[in-house]
């Protein structure tokens, strides 16, 4: 019977009865409520000791001590029982059960949470978010000519506005904010090309991709009905998680991300100390489910061999050789 610090226990010399002292810090309601347990133990097992001898049950009571019939009468033996059950019965409670007795259950009213406007929508930007690409000018952002994994060199954005949203041309490189980020909720929405020949298959399909941190890539192709490997499909962390389900909507269709990412912290040699963590909703779907990323992106390879600790990251819209368009992207930093 664990009682940390705060209780007492004491043998009484002659009847060698366990009591249970607790300290100052224990309030009247919650010693009233343990006196009231104990109390209904002792009035059950003495009902059924009573219940018993009705019954003419073959319970051996202490002879010296044995009253009349129809008396509340409790032995030494009979009590020393109750305490071992009501012992028992509080060693069955789960920590959080048995602190119940122990701590007073507060209302925090300070500091009071903090009050955003949400938006019209759900998929409109809260009054907290930042808005990365709303339509109207692309001056979140800049451009990186290497993927995941390079360093990259950054230079002005040749993205375009087109089909309702900012897309690549041929010759443009990955889309890439200027601001960083550590973790945050992220809302975006996005298109693959439609018309593309049936013979445009796998991989080849609208692929584009949100690279997190510069490091971590969301898939994006076009899954609807397209099949490929399962790990670098729509919703995909790439190459480490398929997802859940595939709810994919046709090509040329938009489509939508949220996205709840927590950024790894690292040990001081370098590797994770916790990994990244990602959920997905994809469509209204959960598809990834707080799961740890193993290591940056990586196509083949192991991705834990090219851990290295890195800071805060832009988002990478990810040029795969397909005009992927994208449009109300909008991030809170948590
Ligand atoms: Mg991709």
């Amino acid at each position: 019977m664990r009682y940390g610090n705060r209780s007492l226990i004491i043998q009484s010399k002659t009847y060698k009865y366990s009591f249970i002292i607790f300290n100052s810090l224990i309030t009247m309601k919650q010693l009233i409520i343990l006196i009231f347990l104990l109390f209904a133990f002792t009035v059950s097992n003495a009902q059924k000791v009573l219940q018993s001898e009705t019954s003419g049950s073959k319970s051996t009571p202490n002879v010296q001590q044995k009253a009349p019939q129809g008396q509340m009468r409790i032995n030494f033996a009979e009590q020393e029982a109750i305490i071992k059950k009501f012992t028992r019965s509080f060693d069955s409670l789960t920590p959080m059960q048995q602190n119940m007795f122990f701590t007073n259950v507060k209302h925090i009213m300070d500091p009071e949470v903090t009050k955003i406007e949400p938006g019209i929508m759900d998929s409109d930007p809260p009054s907290d978010a930042i808005v990365l690409f709303n339509g109207k000018d692309l001056n979140e952002w800049e451009e990186i000519t290497w993927g995941p994994g390079g360093p990259g060199e950054k230079k002005p954005i040749t993205w375009i506005m087109k089909d309702g949203g900012m897309q690549p041309t041929s010759s443009s490189g990955s889309a890439q904010t200027k601001r960083v980020f550590r973790d945050f909720q992220l809302h975006i929405e996005w298109k693959t090309p439609a018309g593309l020949p049936a013979t445009v298959t796998g991989q080849d399909r609208g692929n584009s991709g949100v690279i997190i941190q510069g490091n971590y890539e969301v898939q994006i192709l076009d899954s609807y009905d397209n099949r490929t490997y399962r790990n670098g499909q729509a919703g995909a962390v790439y190459m480490q998680y398929a997802p859940l389900v595939n709810p994919s909507r046709k090509e040329g269709v938009w489509q939508t991300y949220e996205i709840i990412y927590t950024a790894p912290r690292f040990k001081d040699s370098g590797t994770y100390f916790t990994p990244p963590k990602i959920t997905i909703i994809y469509n209204g779907v959960l598809v990834q489910n707080n799961v740890a990323i193993q290591g940056p992106t990586v196509s083949p390879g192991i991705p834990q061999y090219i851990i290295k600790e890195h800071g805060d990251g832009p988002i990478q819209l990810q040029q795969h050789g397909n005009p992927t368009t994208f449009r109300n992207i909008w991030i809170r930093e948590l």
